[in-house]
């Protein structure tokens, strides 16, 4: 039985290509696809080989493009074939990509030479599942445990990203720290359990702040949250700032030693218009001292500085 299926080689060829999870295409410099795999047809879903017209029946780049960014991705992509082709045989190229509908491939293209004709071969594995994983993690990484919202890290990295945004565009970036008044002496008098919980009935008030893709409500740590506002200068951080503490106080957590028998917040609001020289460590110092003032002119109160230009744009 295996001697006759050995006896049928090319069948068996085709049977393995058709049968492996993963898309196999071999086309040349331009593009044309002279032989793929039964994955291939179906990530494409057209019909790129069959076995009665196994010739050119169509591009690698427009199919491939198809699925993946449009043409514009396509400059791009012939780049990377065009390096591959000026390279000799043994080189190969590895890249990831995300197509249409959010499924990501590993693709791997290697030059190869079929009857003297320098051909390329694409070999894509669907790494979706592994991406999945990944992105899980990450936001597991970045996600704080008590309040669920993001934590000092993912807020670092936001910050640094929004920062460098405002610096190209010239922008201001805000920042305001929240820090808890007296929450020492709420946790002597009602536990540290109870201090959770206020902590996570302050973050669901705080969250309903980050409301644009540019903000974003972070735990910075122990009884203190940072809110990162970007595109917003200081007339936006102070209005802000005030909303904040206002929706503070009227969720009116009972803390008989606080204002009005209630939790109250520090808030320290800062902004910064990016020059070349600032840093994201600059605007959370500037928060830090504006909260520091707040602190020691009496708690429960919101206070702004700024750095660089005052005037909106
Ligand atoms: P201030 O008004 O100056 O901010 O006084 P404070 O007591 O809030 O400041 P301090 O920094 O002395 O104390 C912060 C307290 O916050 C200490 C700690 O008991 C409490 N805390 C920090 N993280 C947590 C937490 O995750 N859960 C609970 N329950 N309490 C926390
Ligand atoms: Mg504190
Ligand atoms: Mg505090």
């Amino acid at each position: 039985m295996i001697q006759t299926a050995v006896d049928q080689g090319v069948a068996i060829d085709r049977h393995v290509a058709d049968a492996v999870p993963f898309e196999l295409v071999i086309f040349d410099s331009s593009g044309q696809i002279r032989w793929a795999n039964a994955a291939w047809d179906r990530l494409t879903e057209h019909r790129v080989f069959s076995d009665a017209t196994p010739s050119v029946l169509t591009n690698y780049f427009d199919a491939f493009y198809s699925v993946t960014h449009g043409r514009a991705g396509q400059q791009e992509f012939s780049r990377i074939v065009d390096f591959v082709r000026l390279t000799d045989e043994r080189v190969a190229m590895n890249y990831q990509i995300r197509i249409r509908g959010g499924r990501w491939f590993h693709v791997h293209l290697q030059s190869l030479t079929i009857d003297g004709e320098p051909l390329l071969l694409a070999t894509h594995v669907d790494i979706s599942d592994q991406k999945q994983r990944e992105d899980f993690i990450r936001q597991l990484a970045d996600v704080d445990g008590l309040t669920n919202l993001t934590n000092r890290r993912g807020l670092d990295a936001f910050l640094t990203n929004e920062f460098n945004r405002a610096q190209r565009i010239g922008h201001p970036v805000s920042l305001l720290l929240i820090d808890v008044d007296h929450f020492k002496t709420y946790n002597d008098r009602y536990g540290h359990l109870a201090g959770d919980d206020a902590l996570r009935a302050l973050a669901r008030a705080l969250n309903r702040f980050g409301r644009r893709p540019t903000d974003l409500v972070a735990r910075y740590g122990g009884e203190e949250f940072a809110i990162v506002l970007g595109d917003t200068d200081r007339k936006g951080a102070l209005t802000m700032a005030r909303r904040v503490h206002r929706a503070v106080a009227k969720l009116h957590l009972p803390f008989p030693e606080g204002p009005d028998g209630r939790i109250s917040v520090s808030v320290g609001a800062a902004t910064i218009y990016p020059d070349r020289s600032s840093r994201p460590d600059g605007l959370i110092a500037l928060a830090d001292t504006a909260l520091y003032t707040a602190k020691t002119e009496g708690r429960d109160r919101v206070v702004a500085a700024s750095e660089g230009r005052q005037t909106p744009r």
